[in-house]
């Protein structure tokens, strides 16, 4: 084993005492003591500011000044050295005045003789371990608490903070600030199409391009979910056109590529700027940046717009009636999630009247979408994905009906052969559905609602992230509901059972993220 190595400073004008100290700290086999040695307290400051020094020895009486001056020059200085104090027998009360102003412990000249040395030279380090470890979680925390998790950019919080400060400066100095806000176009579809995963992935990567593009005094992000901030001090109108041209530039012409999937994004950015006739607080930068973005999208996206180019009576005009499509659109989707929904309602009413027992089915798909809905919002999906998961957990087991009455009710342990034909449920509900042409998002989720995260379930034997987010979620959801349910095979478990089941399934049956967000749902929900 090789020996700790601790180096150490003695500040002592005894050379008598010196030796005492070489020769007690020489009797430790497993430490590797170096000793250097200050004849004066100006000695030892000089040879301190190296800073290359575990500890200080310091005896109260060296030559130049007292020992408690000298700590206090060594606390002043912010040198970070551990200090001990030596004090003659019978000065006691010097060394606890010295450990008042902040050494770590004394010795008498009696005891450096002895193993108490060794022991406060331990102890010495221990501690000055411990409070480095201290410091570093702190600039960690302060770091968290700053910073967005999945991007590393600024949050939202501290973004606004900063932008007081910077305004304020920049009224103070005369000196202009300007604002560019950057939304990614389309970045619904993004996730639609491939996953959260892959949206992550592209919010991750768009953070690092728009760091590499801007300067190191600029400050950079995440406004809100694909939305970010840049805010350029000391920079004109003029200057940020040319970034927010320069990024739109550079994204159009990235292709965003990540295992198998690849794809091309564009932005839209506003800008605003200290200049705008309007501009008398921060908020206002903020305000003029939206419309200015807004004007963007508007222009058909891929776009940069300043906000002075906003205000003029065609894109009011204009504005006015992307207001109408949009409510008009939104009047439309809200037709059309009734629409789903009576059509689930009636669905599972005709089950129930060309099948009967299927009450059993009905009131587990019901619990099923509760989990499934508790589960998708703690995951911090849109609305819209919650209502996707809801739907598909209603009708997931809807291709049952194709399955023989017989095998359903079975009592009795099911055949390999009878479990075959169980597990077509899935595909058949989904041939059922499709025909609807209703729930194109819910299909996906239907018919992999059995696939395991290991890659062993059915019907594609899909594994990991491959498998549709909403069907990792039901897999957890209706797992769970079953071992809470009396069914003809057993009958019902407690809920902490079927958390632990859960738990043991988490990597293996189930995606362990989901496993972990599950567990805290049901637990805060057991508290409520
Ligand atoms: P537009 O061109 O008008 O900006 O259309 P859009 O689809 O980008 O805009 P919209 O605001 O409708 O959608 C933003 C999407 O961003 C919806 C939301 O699911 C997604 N999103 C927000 N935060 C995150 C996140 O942290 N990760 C992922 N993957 N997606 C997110
Ligand atoms: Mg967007
Ligand atoms: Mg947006």
């Amino acid at each position: 084993m090789s020996k700790e190595k601790i180096s150490i400073l003695v500040a002592d004008n005894s050379q008598p005492d010196i030796e005492i100290i070489k020769s007690t700290l020489g009797n430790y086999d497993d430490m590797k003591y170096s000793i250097d040695t200050a004849s004066s307290s100006k000695d030892a400051l000089d040879k301190a500011a190296d800073n290359k020094f575990d500890l200080l020895l310091v005896n109260q009486n060296i030559q130049g000044s007292q020992g408690i001056k000298m700590l206090q020059e060594i606390i002043k200085r912010k040198l970070g050295m551990p200090v001990i104090m030596i004090v003659a027998e019978g000065e006691e009360k010097l060394g606890v005045k010295a450990m008042d102003k902040g050494a770590y412990d004394y010795l008498t000249k009696e005891e450096v003789k002895t193993v108490a040395l060794n022991r406060a030279i331990r102890r010495a380090m221990q501690r000055k371990k411990l409070e480095r470890d201290i410091r570093e979680s702190v600039k960690k925390l302060e770091k968290l608490a700053i910073r967005d998790g999945l991007t590393g950019l600024y949050n939202h919080r501290h973004f606004r903070e900063v932008l007081k400060n910077e305004y304020k400066k920049a009224k103070r100095h005369l000196q202009p600030l300007s604002c560019i806000m950057i939304d990614l176009d389309y970045f619904k579809a993004v996730n639609d199409n491939y996953g959260h995963q892959f949206g992550d992935f592209v919010l991750a990567r768009s953070a690092r391009i728009l760091k590499r593009l801007v300067r190191d005094t600029d400050f950079v992000a995440r406004y809100g979910g694909e939305e970010f901030f840049i805010i350029l001090p000391n920079t004109e109108l003029q200057g940020a056109f040319i970034l927010g041209e320069r990024i739109r530039n550079v994204f159009a012409n990235s292709n965003f590529s990540k295992d198998n999937v690849s794809d091309r994004i564009t932005v839209s950015a506003g800008i605003s700027s200290t200049s705008d006739d309007n501009v008398v607080s921060d908020e206002d930068l903020i305000t003029n940046v939206d419309k200015a973005l807004y004007c963007a999208k508007w222009r058909g996206r891929n776009n940069v717009c300043c906000f002075e180019e906003v205000e003029s009576g065609e894109t009011i005009s204009l504005k006015e009636e992307v207001k109408k499509i949009e409510d008009f659109h939104s009047r439309l989707e809200r037709i059309n999630e009734n629409i789903k929904e009576t059509c689930i309602e009636s669905a599972l009413d005709i089950l129930r009247e060309i099948e009967s027992g299927w009450d059993y089915i009905n009131e587990h798909s019901v619990r099923v979408s509760r989990y499934a809905e508790k589960l998708t919002r703690k995951l911090l999906l849109s609305e819209e994905e919650v209502n996707v998961v809801k739907r598909a957990a209603l009708l997931h087991d809807i291709g049952m009906v194709g399955i023989n009455s017989g095998i359903l009710k079975k009592k009795g342990k099911l055949t390999d052969k009878e479990y075959v034909l169980i597990k077509r449920h899935s595909s058949i509900g989904v041939k059922i559905i499709e025909r609807t042409r209703l729930f194109q998002k819910e299909l996906p989720i239907i018919l992999h609602h059995h696939e395991r995260f290991d890659g062993n379930g059915y019907p594609h034997k899909l594994r990991g992230d491959v498998i549709p987010y909403g069907a990792r979620i039901l897999a957890i959801a209706e797992a769970y509901d079953v071992m809470m349910s009396n069914t003809i095979y057993k009958k019902a478990g407690s809920s902490e059972d079927a958390i632990a089941e859960i738990k043991v399934g988490a990597g293996n049956q189930f995606d362990p993220d989901m496993v972990n967000a599950f567990v805290k749902v049901i637990n805060n929900g057991a508290k409520a």
